[in-house]
């Protein structure tokens, strides 16, 4: 593919209509001394061959444009508050450790903070070749602006091939600062990655509102970045370390900020179920909010945390942070029970890594139940009672 590229300082009036007299498909116009090429351009190429020397040129996209064996290394940042590393960074390391093994390149943290020492030792025990660390008073807090500005030195130095971030609500804000630094492509949101011999990335992602999985590369530039949610990959196991720490100085990087930090006001934590162990989910089953009460012996029962789908964040039954899927949050817990939840797409997205899946549903060509362990067929009216009875009976769990 390509495309033909006009040079307007060497166009003149006269130009304009010999060009528009050789073009047999009507792509050329002249409006305001101005020489544009519109759609009706089929790159026939004849402008170039035939029109006036170094006017037009065609411009070859299939050609490689960058010398794809000079970037190496897949680098993962690793997002810190209060000098404590997001999980998502170790689990994009296990990915990254996975995705290598095509391109056999390296895999290394980018730790950007200060006073960073702890967070080096566990960056080096999953197993990174080697930590590049950003140390200084001036990076204690995120800024995006002094952030942005240590990527871009960091990769101006470095040349590596692959940027991973994770897609936390910061890392969604400072992917894409990144990405237009660099003059590089970001694909947000990513559920799998992937390699190709090249070492071009495989950036894997639900588009168009989930009815197909869209699989991007970035084939002419350099460095490819994408943002991956929490909770999509598995922590690498914990290894001896042999990676190596690379202190690069931090002087000449410009520390220059628009905007002041003036304080930091946490807000109140509250249940993440991104990291809840065991899980009820319920769906558009329920008929009304109050029928959730039906849950509370087998939730107090399994000490689980109650999440939803979208349907029941719209009606106002729970707070957004409760929903899982796409458009809400990723869950991967030791035990997900669904309870009158269809399986669309949205949803399944955001549970199937789950450990172990029972779903209730009356409907058995339900969705759900193909990605499901255990699929039990029935009303959840019935079979909620049932299942808490069935756990009193086991004695496994002490009554309430
Ligand atoms: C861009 C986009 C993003 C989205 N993101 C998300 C997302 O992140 N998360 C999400 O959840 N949704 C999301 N959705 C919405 C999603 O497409 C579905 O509409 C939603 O997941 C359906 O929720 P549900 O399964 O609770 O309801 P339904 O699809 O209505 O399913 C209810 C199920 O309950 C069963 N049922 C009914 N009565 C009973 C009973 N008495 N006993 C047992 N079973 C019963 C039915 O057979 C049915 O299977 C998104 C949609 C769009 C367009």
């Amino acid at each position: 593919m390509g495309y033909i590229k006009v040079d307007n300082q060497k166009v003149t009036k006269a130009i304009a209509e010999e060009l528009k007299n050789i073009c047999p498909f009507n792509a050329f116009e002249y409006v305001d001394e101005y020489l544009s090429i519109n759609a009706n351009c089929r790159i026939c190429k004849l402008c170039v061959k035939k029109g006036p020397k170094g006017v037009c040129e065609f411009i070859d996209e299939s050609k490689p444009k960058i010398d794809k064996q000079a970037y190496k290394g897949i680098t993962v940042y690793m997002e810190q508050k209060d000098n404590i590393c997001h999980p998502v960074g170790f689990e994009l390391i296990g990915k990254a450790k996975e995705i290598k093994e095509k391109t056999n390149e390296k895999v290394y943290a980018l730790l950007i903070g200060y006073q960073t020492e702890q967070m080096v030792e566990s960056c080096l025990k999953y197993g990174v070749d080697g930590v590049f660390v950003y140390d200084d008073e001036a990076y204690k807090d995120f800024h995006i602006e002094t952030y942005t500005n240590v990527i871009e030195s960091f990769y101006k130095k470095h040349q590596v091939n692959v940027i991973l971030f994770g897609s936390t609500p910061r890392g969604r804000s400072f992917a894409p600062r990144v990405a237009a630094r660099l003059k590089t492509g970001l694909t947000a949101d990513c559920t799998k990655l992937d390699m190709t011999e090249e070492g071009d990335l495989l950036q894997i992602r639900p588009a168009f509102g989930g009815n197909i999985m869209a699989k991007i590369n970035t084939p002419n530039h350099r460095p490819q970045l994408a943002t991956i949610r929490y909770k999509m990959f598995n922590k690498p196991e914990v290894i001896e370390p042999f990676g190596v720490v690379y202190h690069e100085d931090t002087k000449d990087i410009n520390k220059e900020k628009h905007t002041t930090l003036v304080e930091v006001i946490n807000k109140k934590t509250s249940h993440d179920i991104s990291d809840a162990e065991v899980i009820i989910a319920v769906g558009r089953a329920f008929k009304k909010e109050k029928d959730l009460e039906l849950i509370e012996p087998l939730r107090q029962k399994l000490n689980a945390v109650v999440a939803c789908t979208r349907p029941l964040i719209e009606n106002g039954w729970f707070p957004p942070q409760y929903q899982i899927g796409l458009s809400g949050r990723t869950v991967k817990p030791k035990l997900l029970i669904n309870l009158g939840i269809s399986g669309s797409v949205h949803f399944i997205e955001g549970m199937k890594e789950s450990e172990l899946i029972i779903s209730v549903n009356n409907d058995e060509h339900c969705k759900l139940f193909d990605h499901s362990h255990y699929a039990i067929k029935g009303d959840i009216y019935e079979v909620i009672p049932k299942l808490n009875d069935l756990l009193t009976k086991m004695g496994v769990m002490k009554d309430v």
